[in-house]
């Protein structure tokens, strides 16, 4: 390297992201099959795209206020108040960020300061880690387990609790395993962060993919809701993943300090799309119950051809990942995606690339046509016909 010390260290030694990696590699081949990324393959419905359009061509192409459009942010607080019954008030509590991944990197950077730990259950989102690390504070992985369902359990969570603990992130339902938390799974873990008064935050962006109850939100829990930082946005729920817009829902004192970032850094999120989601939140859930029917029908294929083949697999309660254990191949989760992709052209993701936990699973997306699943999952099984 011709720049090295002279590069922030903490970004010189930050690992790339593991799933890109391996996108980089398969998409010099050709033929290849790809269940890795975590999009949805619906195109934005029409009436939502339109209102974009609407947008730039009535010259609404002008900054909004830093906090997002007063329009936006009421929508978002009525949808909280509809979906999941709790209150958010728009003039305080909100503000309107580029993509879910912005109010990642938003939130972690207002509340860390050096010495700070940050609890990470994992297998995680890759982008937690590399922005606790980015802001100062060190991760302290704690393991979600395949016999627990892969919820955070109280014992686990006791178990990394520290006086440097400033945040635990929660991702439920999670990717890349697809675990849920319910009311009750909450209500195990709310009486040990209300003693140890650190901050829960909460990435419920695939709140709207629960298949079997009803999405909970630890904000409903109001002993606490004052240390709730919840994280949400428009790529999952509606498909709309290159509008980039997410939000923050969080206690007014910290959306305002959370601004001060966000002001100086990105100003405010793209006009037009702001108002393609002002219609998305406020006419979009018939759009969200089409799409939810789709992925369940999906998963439950998936699943039951993973367990016929051998890979026994455990069924995801939420989002639209599946995350086989693959030990019985006695493969590393890097080499069964390297020789499957070499092999088969069929790429998948490492477990290992969501944290140590992962190792012995691999990531499957299931937001792909069921043509390229069936093709997918044929290709898996003889696969395993010759690696078992
Ligand atoms: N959180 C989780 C758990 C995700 O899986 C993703 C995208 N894969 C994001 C946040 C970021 O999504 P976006 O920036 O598109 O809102």
């Amino acid at each position: 390297m011709i720049f090295d010390e002279e590069i922030n260290q903490t970004i010189r030694y930050l690992k790339p992201s593991g799933i890109r990696k391996f996108f980089d590699i398969a998409a010099t081949r050709k033929g290849v099959i790809s269940l890795g990324v975590g999009e949805p393959d619906f195109i934005t419905p029409w009436h939502i795209r339109e209102e974009a359009i609407n947008a730039i061509e009535k010259g609404k192409t002008f900054y909004t206020g830093n906090r997002g459009l007063l329009k936006l942010r009421e929508g978002i607080c009525n949808y909280y108040q509809r979906r999941f019954g709790i209150a958010y008030d728009p003039e305080e509590n909100v503000i309107v960020t580029v993509g879910g991944s912005e109010a990642i990197d938003l939130v972690l950077r207002t509340i860390i300061q050096p010495g700070d730990e940050v609890i990470l259950p994992t297998p995680a989102y890759v982008a937690y880690a590399a922005i606790i690390e980015m802001a100062g504070a060190k991760v302290a992985e704690v393991e979600l387990k395949e016999e627990d369902d892969f919820k955070l359990t109280p014992e686990a969570l006791r178990s990394v609790l520290h006086p440097h603990t400033k945040a635990v992130i929660l991702n439920f339902p999670g990717n890349p395993t697809g675990g849920v938390m319910t009311r009750e799974d909450y209500e195990k873990i709310v009486p040990i962060l209300k003693e140890s008064g650190i901050f829960a935050v909460t990435d419920e962006i695939y709140a709207e993919l629960t298949y079997e109850q009803k999405h909970c939100s630890i904000a409903e829990f109001e002993e606490i809701k004052d240390r709730v930082i919840v994280i949400n946005g428009f790529s999952k729920a509606y498909s709309m993943t290159g509008y980039r817009m997410g939000y923050i829902l969080a206690h007014k004192e910290l959306i305002d300090m959370i601004l001060k970032i966000h002001q100086y850094t990105i100003m405010c999120a793209t006009t037009p799309c702001q108002y393609a989601a002002i219609e998305a939140v406020n006419n979009g859930d018939k759009d969200i119950g089409e799409m939810f029917i789709g992925f369940k029908q999906r998963r439950n294929y998936v699943v039951k051809e993973l367990n016929r083949i051998g890979l026994q697999t455990h069924m995801p309660q939420g989002a639209f990942y599946v995350f086989p254990s693959i030990q019985c191949t006695g493969m590393t989760s890097e080499e069964f995606c390297e020789t499957l992709l070499e092999e088969q052209n069929l790429a998948l993701v490492p477990g290992n690339a969501f944290g140590e936990a992962g190792e012995g699973f691999v990531r499957l997306s299931y937001a792909y046509s069921l043509d390229e699943l069936k093709e997918a999952l044929r290709r898996l099984e003889l696969f395993l016909k010759d690696h078992r």
